[in-house]
C-alpha cells in the first residue's frame, strides 16, 4: 500500500484558564508501512471530553498529562483499512484511544471491535461508549433503585442525559439541571426527565427545592461547586452522592473552597463515592449488553452534537466549557 498521511492535533502549550486555539497545533504525519500483527485504521469519529482539560496541565492525575509537541489522545471510532492481524479484517469497525488524528497504526490489543450494524457509529463514543458507561457505572455504584429521587447536574451532557434515562428505566424520579431553556426542554421531552431547571436562572438550591420539595436520595455530580452544595442541603438521611465530575472548576487556576455545608455528610449520614470509569472495564460487557439492549429496543435515546472535520475539533473541545453541546460532543472525521 502507498504511504498514508494523517493529520493530527498536537498540544502546543499548556493553557491558563479556559483553553484557546493557540494551545493546539495541526500537523501532518506519514504512517510507516504495516508490520506483522499491526492494523491500519481510518478514524470516522473522535471524542472531545472535559477530562482532557486536566491532561493539558503538567500535573499527574489518574491519567498522565499530555506532552507538549505530541499528538493528543482520546476516544475514537474508526474503520480498518488494512490489516496484518488475524483478529481484524478490512471493513471492521473498532474503537480505540487514538483520537485527535485521521488515521493510525495499532496492535490488535489496543482496538475494541464493535457491531457496525448499530448506527450511527458515533454512539460508541457516547451512549454505548465511555460516557454511557460512566452513567451506568455511577448508578450501579450507589445502587440506584426504583423509588429513588435522583438529581443530576450537567443533565443535558453526554453522561448526564444517559444517567437520567437509565435512572428512569430503573423506576426513579429524575430531576436535572442544565445551562439553557432549550436544554431543559430537551431533557424533559426527549429524555423523559420528571423535572428540570436552568441553573443559570437563579440559585440552584431554590430551584432544586421547588423540583424536589421532599428532598432527594441520590445526587449524580457532574459539575461540583454550587450544584454540589445545593445537593448536600437537599439530600435526605442516608443519601448517596456519585462524585463523577466537577466541570465548574476545571478551568480555575486556584481551586475554590469546598462546600460550606459539608457537615451535612455527618448529620445526614451521607455517602459520597468517587467514580473513575476506567475502574469498571471488567464490567464493560455487562454494560454493553444492558445498555445496547435498551438502545436497540428504542428505549434509550442517543443525544449528540456532531461537529464536522478535524479542523473543528479544537473549537468543539473548547465549546464543552461553554455548553455548546447537547448530549455527546463528537467530531466527524470521514464518511
Ligand atoms: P458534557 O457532555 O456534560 O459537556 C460538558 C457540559 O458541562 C457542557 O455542555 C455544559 O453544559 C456544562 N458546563 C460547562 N461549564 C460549566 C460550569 N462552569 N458549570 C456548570 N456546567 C458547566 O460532558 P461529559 O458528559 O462528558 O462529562 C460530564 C462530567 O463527567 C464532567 O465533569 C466530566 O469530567 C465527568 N466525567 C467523569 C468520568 C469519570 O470516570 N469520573 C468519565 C466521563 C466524564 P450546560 O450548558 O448545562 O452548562
Amino acid at each position: 500500500m502507498p504511504k498514508i498521511t494523517s493529520r493530527e492535533i498536537r498540544l502546543a502549550s499548556r493553557p491558563t484558564g479556559v483553553p484557546t486555539a493557540s494551545n493546539f497545533t495541526l500537523a501532518e504525519t506519514t504512517l510507516e508501512p504495516l508490520q506483522d500483527q499491526q492494523v491500519l485504521v481510518r478514524n470516522l469519529f473522535m471524542s472531545v471530553d472535559p477530562y482532557m482539560r486536566g491532561r493539558m496541565n503538567d500535573k499527574k492525575s489518574y491519567v498522565p498529562p499530555f506532552e507538549i509537541g505530541k499528538v493528543l489522545e482520546g476516544g475514537a471510532v474508526g474503520e480498518v483499512i488494512e490489516s496484518r492481524s488475524s483478529e481484524f479484517k478490512v471493513g471492521d469497525v473498532v474503537t480505540s484511544r487514538y483520537g485527535w488524528r485521521e488515521a493510525f497504526i495499532a496492535a490488535p490489543k489496543d482496538l475494541h471491535g464493535v457491531n457496525k450494524a448499530v448506527q450511527p457509529l458515533s454512539v460508541y463514543l457516547g451512549t454505548l461508549g465511555m460516557t454511557g458507561m460512566t452513567a451506568w457505572a455511577g448508578l450501579t455504584m450507589v445502587e440506584v433503585k426504583a423509588g429513588d429521587v435522583i438529581y443530576i447536574s450537567g443533565a443535558a451532557g453526554a453522561v448526564g442525559n444517559v444517567a437520567g434515562q437509565l435512572a428512569k428505566l430503573r423506576g426513579c424520579r429524575v430531576i436535572g439541571s442544565a445551562g439553557s431553556e432549550e436544554k431543559v426542554k430537551q431533557i424533559l421531552e426527549e429524555c423523559g426527565f420528571d423535572a428540570a431547571f436552568n441553573y443559570k436562572n437563579g440559585p440552584v438550591l431554590e430551584q432544586l427545592n421547588r423540583a424536589a420539595p421532599d428532598g432527594i436520595d441520590v445526587y449524580f455530580d457532574n459539575v461540583g461547586g454550587e450544584s454540589l452544595e445545593a445537593a448536600l442541603s437537599a439530600l435526605r438521611v442516608n443519601g448517596r452522592i456519585i462524585a463523577c465530575g466537577g466541570i465548574s472548576g476545571y478551568n480555575e487556576e486556584k481551586p475554590k473552597p469546598g462546600p460550606s455545608n459539608l457537615f451535612n455528610m455527618t448529620t445526614k449520614r451521607l455517602t459520597m463515592k468517587g467514580l473513575i470509569v476506567g475502574d469498571w472495564l471488567n464490567r464493560q460487557s455487562q454494560f454493553e449488553k444492558e445498555v445496547s439492549g435498551y438502545f436497540q429496543a428504542g428505549r434509550l435515546k442517543s443525544l449528540e452534537t456532531v461537529v464536522d472535520g478535524l479542523d473543528e475539533a479544537v473549537s468543539a473541545f473548547i465549546g464543552l466549557f461553554d455548553g455548546k453541546n447537547v448530549g455527546k460532543m463528537v467530531v466527524k472525521l470521514s464518511q
